[in-house]
């Protein structure tokens, strides 16, 4: 099937309330612009390079997430048009994008990532330190930073009972931040293996890459 015909059929599934996240990673520009042309204008990128590149080149109205782990000394690269920050996971990375967002006087609404699955190699925080950034004075002096939100990767696995597991934990999670903060409202799980499962357990939005445009080619 064409990426056109994939997200067709993705987004027939997808629920109302659930927004999706076209994960290009990798993939050329002409891959992007067939799925923009179907309609779809939220991209996730996993490298700032990357995604800048692919942000010189796309529509003025395509909006770009950075999906990947963040090193601090790139997030000036993407200040300027950022829409989404899923891969937060401390306040210092938080007190960088809020200082580079000042130069071009926006506000960068982020998610905070938390570690959920069994692999250690998967970035993120726990429960406690989540909470604890939510209830630090410092974030509401960050005035170019807004909160919106938890993301999680859950394990890389066919059973499905564990990743259940952890997607209902961090649902956990995500309700008792909303109910510190209201402008928490932004779940993030779910991929093209699990993204079923995902939104079963009160996934807000899907980051769905090789299920619309192919597998990827790591050269
Ligand atoms: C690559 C990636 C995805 C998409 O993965 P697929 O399995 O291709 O859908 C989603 N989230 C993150 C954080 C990723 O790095």
């Amino acid at each position: 099937m064409s990426i056109s015909e994939n997200l067709k059929a993705i987004k027939e599934e997808l629920p109302g309330h659930v927004s999706l996240v076209a994960v290009s990673k990798t993939k050329p520009v002409a891959d992007l612009m067939e799925a923009y042309r179907a309609g779809q204008r939220i991209f996730g990128e996993n490298k700032i390079q990357e995604m800048t590149g692919k942000w010189q080149q796309m529509p003025e109205d395509t909006e770009w997430h950075m999906i990947g782990h963040v090193q601090r000394n790139k997030v000036k690269y993407m200040a300027e048009y950022v829409s989404l920050v899923h891969g937060v996971d401390s306040l210092k990375l938080l007190r960088e994008i809020n200082k580079q967002a000042a130069k071009y006087h926006r506000s960068i609404s982020c998610l905070l990532q938390v570690h959920i699955a069994e692999e250690e190699t998967k970035f993120g925080m726990d429960e406690n330190e989540v909470l604890e950034l939510l209830r630090s004075e410092e974030l509401h002096t960050l005035t170019h930073v807004k909160v919106v939100g938890l993301m999680g990767m859950a394990t890389f696995t066919d059973n499905e009972a564990q990743v259940r597991k952890e997607f209902s934990g961090l649902k956990k999670l995500f309700d008792k931040s909303s109910s510190l903060s209201p402008e928490i409202q932004v779940l993030s799980m779910g991929m093209s293996g699990d993204y079923r499962i995902a939104i079963d357990c009160g996934s807000t939005m899907v980051r769905i890459g090789s299920s619309i445009f192919g597998a990827r080619n790591y050269h």
